[in-house]
């Protein structure tokens, strides 16, 4: 009666609720991003006198949040993104430790409890298999976005860490991250606002990052960009992050992604790249670069390549970088396409993974 059933039955160790009202299967087409929830989540309780409850897999909208948390108050939460593949023989995650390990990072930041990374890979291992005929087939990048989150849910009005948290797993069927065609993307470098300074949170994945986000990608939006290209909070010209990617540019031959000094977000693809890079031969340095030494480059009439990297997006080619009295335009995509095709065929199992980055659900 409660969309519950008793069943006791258990998927790597952790209890499982089904739902007795599944939920609409997504029709049409188009998935987009984080439209569709699948039937179930994961929640494990946290709390400090006592420690994690085991986790349990429950019927999604079945839990409720507390209004009086610092979660809800104060912006006390912190969240991952990763994927599920599927293939014609298994479903299989991308790098899950990796991510793992950015969550405990992001946890201690805001004085939350760590998830053991153990507990986090076999939380999301046990509801991709409760939910796995969710899971799309990878054509036009279909996969299982998986959003592991953790938030305070004491119910106390005070500033301090909270004393309860719950870790949660959610999963969304998704395909492409841009609405509509995919093209290469036109950004508006971002002078007014900054999303991130020294000694603040901008290597944190937490929600206020992407709250203070919004203001300046909807006003991007209504001058005709897909999105803000932020820029370092002192000098307003060095180039620190793509929207919600990491940013990388080729001048010449030489590929050059921003440093990880505090301020952008250490991403998983990121690494990714690099590593393949490095393998590949090509030159990388992870420094800082502005839009003056881009802008520099062109004028001596160097190759321009720009690109975003991301879970959701994957590799997003950069046509266009413009700001109030400049432009910058990539000159042409080489390192991009082959950086989506090496990383596309890792996913899809068409390449073997001799990085030991995919883990079987
Ligand atoms: N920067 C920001 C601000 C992001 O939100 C993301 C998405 N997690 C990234 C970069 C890319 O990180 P990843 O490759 O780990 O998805």
């Amino acid at each position: 009666a409660d969309g519950r059933s008793q069943g006791g039955e258990s998927v790597l160790g952790v209890a499982v609720t089904h739902t007795t009202t599944p939920r609409p299967r997504p029709t049409g087409t188009k998935l987009g991003f984080g439209r569709y929830l699948t039937d179930h989540v994961l929640v494990a309780e946290h709390d400090a006198a006592t420690g994690w409850q085991p986790a349990r897999i429950v019927p999604t909208g079945s839990t409720r949040a507390e209004i009086a948390s610092g979660a809800l108050q104060y912006g006390l939460s912190i969240f991952e993104g990763l994927k599920a593949f599927k293939t014609d023989r298994e479903l299989r995650l991308f790098r899950p430790d990796a991510h793992a390990k950015r969550f405990a990072v992001s946890a201690k930041r805001l004085c939350m409890p760590e998830v053991p990374v153990e507990t986090f890979i076999n939380a999301v291992r046990a509801l991709v298999r409760v939910d796995a005929d969710w899971c799309p087939a990878q054509t036009g990048g279909g996969a299982l976005y998986i959003r592991p989150t953790l938030y305070a849910d004491e119910s106390f009005l005070g500033v301090r860490p909270a004393q309860q948290h719950v870790f949660s797993v959610l999963l969304s069927p998704v395909d492409s991250y841009w609405d509509g065609e995919e093209h290469s993307l036109k950004l508006w470098a971002e002078r007014e606002f900054t999303r991130a300074a020294l000694g603040g949170v901008g290597s944190v994945k937490t929600g206020g990052n992407y709250a203070s986000s919004l203001l300046a990608a909807k006003r991007a939006k209504e001058r005709g960009f897909d999105q803000v290209l932020w820029l370092d909070a002192v000098k307003r010209d060095f180039l620190e992050e793509a929207g919600t990617m990491n940013v990388f540019v080729r001048i010449g031959d030489t590929v050059i992604t921003p440093p990880l000094e505090g301020t952008i977000l250490a991403g998983i693809t990121r690494d990714s790249c690099l590593t393949l890079l490095r393998e590949w031969g090509v030159p990388v340095e992870e420094r800082p670069v502005s839009l003056t030494e881009l802008g520099e480059a062109a004028k001596a009439g160097k190759a321009i390549e720009m690109w975003g990297t991301g879970t959701a997006a994957v590799i997003s080619p950069i046509g266009e970088v413009a700001w109030e009295n400049g432009s910058i335009k990539s000159t042409g995509f080489e390192v991009a396409p082959r950086l989506r095709k090496a990383i596309d065929g890792i996913h899809s199992g068409r390449d073997a993974d001799t990085h030991g980055w995919i883990v079987s659900v």
